[in-house]
C-alpha cells in the first residue's frame, strides 16, 4: 500500500557511485546522469558550493577558501557527509519534476568488491539520508557483468576487470556470485600521478592532476600504437618557477605508467592462479571482460591479452556497464534479490 503511494512520486534508480564518475539510471528510462563525483566546498562556512561537472571545472583553480573534494577517492567513502550531500543532490535532480518531498525511491547502489561492512553501512546510510526508502547494495563486478549481459547464473566462469579512477576490481563470477576477487588501489588516478611524477623527474616541470589526465587521454598508451603521438604540455619550471612548455611523446607516457600497468597484470594473473581449474578453462575459452574508464587506455586490452594469454574484450560503452547493471537490477528486483549484499526492509515514512 505504502509502496504504491511512493511509486506515484518516486522513480526507482540504480547508481554507480564511482570514485571518478557517478552515473544514475532511472527505471524505465535509462541513464540520466553521468557526472564527475566531485564536490566543491567552502572551507570557511563548510558549505557545498558546487557538485558534479560544475565542481570539476573548479579543480586546481580555486581561491584558498574553496577546496574541490573527491569524497570517494580510493573507492570508499572517505568523506561521509559530502558523499551524502552529493548522493542527495543527484537523487533530487532525478525527481526534479515530481513532488520532491514525497519522492522516496528504491535505490540499487554499486560498490567496489571487498568493501568492509562499515563502508557498506556508510553507503546505505548516505543513500537513506539522501531520501531513499529502500537501499540495495551490489558489488560492482556483478553489476558490470549483468550490465554487459554475461550469463552470471550459469555454471561457467566469467572474469571482469573494472579499471576506474581510484580502484581496479578483478573478479571471477560463477553461479551468481563472486568466486574470487581482488580490489587494487591502482587505476586511472595512479596513472595520472605517475605522469605527474615523470614530468617532475624527467622534464623538471610541475603539472596538475587535470593536466596529467588530459595528457593520458590524449596520448597515453601501453604499447606502441603505430602512429607516434605527442602533445604540448605547459607547467611550472621547477628551477625558475616560471611557466614552460615541453613536447611529450607516447613513449614518455608509456615509461611513466608501465610499472602500474605491470602491477595490474600481475594482480590479474594472481586471481587466475587462485581460480579453481574448472573455471580456468571457461575463462581461457571465453576471455576477460574489461570495463571502466581505464579500459580506454590505448592497447591496454591487447597487452593484458598477450601477457595473460587470454583474449580480452571491451564491451560497447565500458564506462556505463556498472550503472546499466544496477538499472537492470532495479527493474527486476525479485529476480536479482539473491545477489544483493544487503536488503533493507521498507522504512517507515518520514
Ligand atoms: P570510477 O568507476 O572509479 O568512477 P571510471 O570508470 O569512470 O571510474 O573511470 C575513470 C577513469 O578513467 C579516470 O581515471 C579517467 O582518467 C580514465 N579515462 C577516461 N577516459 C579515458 C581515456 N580515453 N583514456 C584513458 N583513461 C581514461
Ligand atoms: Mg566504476
Amino acid at each position: 500500500m505504502l509502496d504504491k503511494f511512493y511509486n506515484l512520486f518516486s522513480r526507482d534508480i540504480g547508481i554507480d557511485l564511482g570514485t571518478a564518475t557517478i552515473l544514475v539510471y532511472v527505471a524505465g528510462k535509462g541513464i540520466v546522469i553521468n557526472e564527475p563525483s566531485v564536490v566543491a566546498v567552502n572551507k570557511k562556512t563548510n558549505q557545498v558550493v558546487a557538485i558534479g561537472s560544475e565542481a570539476k571545472k573548479m579543480a586546481g583553480r580555486t581561491p584558498a577558501h574553496i577546496s574541490v573534494i573527491r569524497p570517494l577517492v580510493e573507492g570508499v567513502i572517505s568523506d561521509f557527509e559530502i558523499t551524502e550531500e552529493m548522493l542527495g543532490y543527484f537523487i533530487r535532480k532525478v525527481h526534479q519534476d515530481t513532488w520532491q518531498a514525497l519522492a522516496r525511491p528504491k535505490v540499487v547502489v554499486g560498490v567496489p568488491s571487498g568493501i568492509t561492512n562499515v563502508e557498506i553501512r556508510a553507503v546505505r546510510d548516505a543513500a537513506k539520508n539522501a531520501g531513499a526508502r529502500e537501499v540495495h547494495i551490489v558489488e560492482e563486478p556483478i553489476a558490470a557483468a549483468i550490465g554487459v549481459r554475461l550469463p552470471i547464473y550459469d555454471p561457467v566462469g566469467n572474469i571482469i576487470i573494472d579499471i576506474g579512477g581510484g580502484t581496479t576490481d578483478i573478479a571471477v563470477i560463477s553461479l551468481g556470485g563472486i568466486v574470487i576477487s581482488k580490489n587494487m588501489r591502482i587505476a586511472g588516478d595512479k596513472f595520472d600521478q605517475d605522469i605527474i611524477d615523470y614530468m617532475r623527474d624527467e622534464f623538471k616541470i610541475l603539472i596538475g592532476e587535470k593536466t596529467a589526465e588530459d595528457i593520458k587521454i590524449a596520448i597515453g598508451s601501453v604499447s606502441k600504437t603505430g602512429e607516434g603521438l605527442e602533445t604540448v604540455v605547459r607547467g611550472r619550471d621547477l628551477v625558475s618557477g616560471l611557466p614552460r612548455e615541453v613536447v611529450v611523446t607516447d613513449t614518455d607516457i608509456r615509461e611513466a605508467i608501465i610499472k602500474s600497468v605491470r602491477s595490474l597484470v600481475r594482480a590479474t594473473r594472481e586471481v587466475i592462479e587462485d581460480t579453481p581449474p574448472e573455471l580456468i578453462s571457461d575463462i581461457m575459452h571465453r576471455g576477460i571482460m574489461m570495463v571502466g574508464g581505464g579500459s580506454f587506455l590505448r592497447n591496454l586490452a591487447a597487452v593484458f591479452g598477450s601477457e595473460i594469454k587470454v583474449p580480452v574484450h571491451i564491451p560497447d560503452d565500458p564506462l556505463t556497464a556498472v550503472v546499466r547493471g544496477t538499472g537492470i537490477i532495479i527493474e527486476n528486483l525479485e529476480k536479482y534479490k539473491d545477489i544483493l549484499i544487503q536488503h533493507d526492509d521498507e522504512l517507515p515514512p518520514k
